[in-house]
């Protein structure tokens, strides 16, 4: 049979899925019954478009975050480090303003809670809860520092009782990009290969990366494996404003396979890592109650404890359960562009970076009504220890301070705030070459 050609031209396109983009509005991403400061400038005010829309460059997200940062007086911008690229790495303290004068109160008493061998045990009652915001650790999982300028929007401008009173007990350290050379190279990929008319093709070049692709740093190392051992700036950075501080909560948003829904700790229970101890995980399910109820209500899929480990301390939801925080991972199914068809239907990158601000604010939620508890872990976490440590057969390791590879494993455990018993000087003058200075939070 000879078709017309018209009918061929018709067939060519009901096969090609597109669509017309959505403009996203604020609206769709905050809670309706908050009240917003109408002094602090909205993303959209800023970027001149609406999250979403657009992968954000990394210089106009830090951008925006300064602008957050000259209007709010809940928030003070550090940067912590430069990437390979000499991308700034920063970070938002956010919190009440009364409590910015007395952030160094707040860090000395917080030491109390990780000094075991200290003069009795502190008030946890009144010591305010830390929680590490952290995103987009692998650049093309962008839906994390997306949400980022929308979360720290909420916190900055946000009117209600409840944020009023969080914000008092809680020094928050919101980190929107753990990854700003990998997010540059997967924006700019992604909007040079939109087109004017989407199509949801999977695939259309909007959703092929080249290699390297955006997932990791400038020399192609995975971020999210280099907590640990600290090879990379980015991560010699976060190391170190991670002890500075050492929080109560990390959370950890990732992006994971398009055809899978929205995931959160606790992982898998075989794969969890024997040193962490049971009570970290009790904290982690109880914590993740808070998810389920807020997705449940914004009937979002999800899922949990059936995958992902939380077994190698490189990690970023897994390192700060070596040190009685709890870290938490998120994983959001990806779509890895601005909207790709995928088994569950059409994915949209406002929807995926939706569900990032959901988890940012049951996480919120849970960190404020469990402060104390959290307190108790953390001092207990210290104290057991001590006590773990009288119990072992092991009392200690003799090895000799006099190679390099003595000296980066030095560098390594100053890092990590492990000291070495006093006599051990010689070591100290190896480490300072490596040492980096810590950051001011004051
Ligand atoms: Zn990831």
């Amino acid at each position: 049979m000879k078709l017309p050609f018209f009918r061929i031209v018709l067939l060519l396109v009901l096969c090609v899925p597109v669509l017309a983009q959505q403009k996203p509005t604020l609206d769709y991403y905050l809670p309706a019954d908050v009240r917003y400061d109408q002094n602090i400038p909205t993303p959209a005010s800023w970027l001149g478009y609406e999250v979403g829309e657009w992968h954000t460059s990394h210089d106009q997200l830090i951008g925006y975050m300064r602008a957050l940062d000259a209007a709010s007086d809940r928030i003070t911008l550090q940067e912590y480090g430069r990437s390979h690229e000499n991308r700034p790495l920063v970070c938002l303290t956010i919190t009440d303003p009364s409590n910015f004068a007395r952030l160094n109160d707040i860090k000395s008493a917080r030491q109390q809670m990780f000094n075991p061998q200290g003069t009795g045990k502190p008030n946890l009652k009144d010591i305010p809860a830390v929680y590490y915001m952290g995103y987009s650790i692998h650049g093309n999982e962008a839906s994390g520092d997306h949400a980022s300028m929308l979360v720290a929007y909420h916190l900055a401008a946000g009117q209600s009782q409840e944020l009023t009173q969080l914000l008092k007990n809680t020094v928050i350290l919101l980190d929107p990009c753990f990854n700003p050379d990998g997010l540059q190279r997967f924006a700019n990929w992604i909007n040079t290969n939109k087109s004017k008319t989407l199509s949801a093709d999977q695939a259309g070049n909007e959703y092929n990366e080249p290699w390297p692709r955006g997932r990791t740093n400038h020399y192609g190392f995975d971020l999210n494996r280099d907590w640990l051992v600290a090879r990379q700036p980015e991560s010699v950075g976060r190391v170190a404003l991670f002890q500075e501080w050492r929080p109560n909560v990390l959370t950890d948003h990732h992006e994971m396979g398009s055809n899978s829904t929205f995931f959160f700790q606790p992982g898998v229970p075989s794969r969890v890592n024997p040193i962490t101890p049971a009570r970290n995980q009790e904290l982690t399910a109880k914590i993740a109650t808070y998810h389920a109820k807020l997705l449940s209500e914004k009937k979002i899929l999800f899922y949990t404890g059936e995958n992902f480990d939380d077994f190698y301390y490189g990690k970023g939801s897994t390192y700060p359960d070596a040190q009685g925080c709890i870290g938490i991972l998120f994983e959001q199914a990806s779509s890895r562009g601005t909207a790709q068809e995928t088994d569950n239907g059409l994915l949209t990158f406002p929807f995926t970076i939706r569900n990032q601000v959901y988890a940012s604010l049951s996480s919120l939620q849970a960190v404020g009504d469990m402060r104390v508890e959290l307190n108790e872990y953390l001092y207990s976490f210290y104290q057991s220890a001590l006590e773990d440590a009288s119990k072992a057969e092991v009392k200690g390791y003799l090895f000799t301070n006099e190679d390099a590879a003595s000296a980066a494993f030095l560098d390594i455990l100053g890092m990590h705030k492990i000291t070495l018993p006093a006599e051990k000087h010689s070591v100290q003058t190896i480490r300072c070459s490596y040492h980096v200075s810590s950051p001011n939070t004051g």
